[in-house]
């Protein structure tokens, strides 16, 4: 790996995957995501928002191009050890909360732990200062069914972090929440960016996008704009209403 990859958390370069059906969902996409950003994905339905979710994920792999997540061309990773780097380095939190139903909330972000051999004393301890950190310390014993839907997804971005991960993804998070849970989530996503976490979230809803730093705007596969907002020492723009 080269030295200078190595400051970047997620490196594209000329990404493109076909998906069965002969569907172009991506069409040679440059993108790198350095450490500390906050970056809303937008784009219409079917422009490739998931597609490179998954590809900067590790989730599937690229029909071309190179994708490099902390200098490392997953390429030249077995499916094994590209396991171990998305456990190691990479947090998810999707549109479903995908939480184990009657399981407490603790036990639900602590089973999140089970793949790092992190004994099980210690696993509920960090799921505990986990839950804390989005706000449901007072939830521990609380399972999903007994959860709002917005306390459902902190419990799911609670887990995405406990591990610490380098780069936390949202896809649509707040898809399935109103709007006022959903500000909640949005608001614990912003706390985690604050305190240092970096974050790529793909949303719909252009007052969300319109917050974050960076907005990168897909159409049909390709990147039409990579905004890089306000820049250091630049008069910051407000927040549009
Ligand atoms: P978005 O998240 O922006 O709505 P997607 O990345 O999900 O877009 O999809 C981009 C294109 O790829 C769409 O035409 C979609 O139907 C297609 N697509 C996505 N995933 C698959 C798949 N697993 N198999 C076949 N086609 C897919
Ligand atoms: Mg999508």
């Amino acid at each position: 790996m080269s030295p200078e990859s190595t400051s970047y958390v997620v490196e594209l370069r000329a990404v493109t995957k076909v998906h069965a059906g002969d569907v172009h969902a991506l069409r040679g996409v440059d993108l790198t995501i350095a450490d500390g950003e906050l970056l809303a994905i937008v784009g219409p339905s079917g422009s490739g928002k998931s597609t490179m979710l998954h590809m900067i994920g590790t989730l599937d792999r690229p029909t071309g191009g190179t994708v490099r997540i902390g200098g490392q061309d997953v390429a030249e990773l077995s499916d094994r050890e590209l396991s171990a780097l998305r456990g190691r380095t990479l947090g998810f939190v999707f549109q479903q909360f995908h939480l184990a139903p009657g399981v407490s909330a603790l036990d639900n972000v602590a089973d999140g732990l089970l793949y790092t051999g992190t004994p099980r004393r210690l696993r509920r301890e960090r799921a505990a200062a986990a839950l804390e950190r989005v706000g449901l310390g007072h939830r521990l014993g609380h399972r999903p069914h007994q959860l709002s839907g917005g306390e459902q997804q902190r419990v799911a971005v609670a887990r995405a972090v406990a591990g610490d991960p380098r780069l936390l993804l949202a896809d649509e998070p707040t898809g399935n929440l109103d709007s006022g849970a959903g500000a909640e989530v949005l608001g614990v996503l912003g706390d985690l960016h604050a305190a240092g976490t970096t974050i790529a979230v793909i949303t719909h809803d252009m007052e969300i996008a319109a917050s974050c730093p960076r907005r990168v705007r897909l159409r049909d596969g390709h990147i039409v704009e990579d905004d890089p907002g306000p820049r250091i020492g630049e008069e910051m723009k407000g927040v549009r209403e």
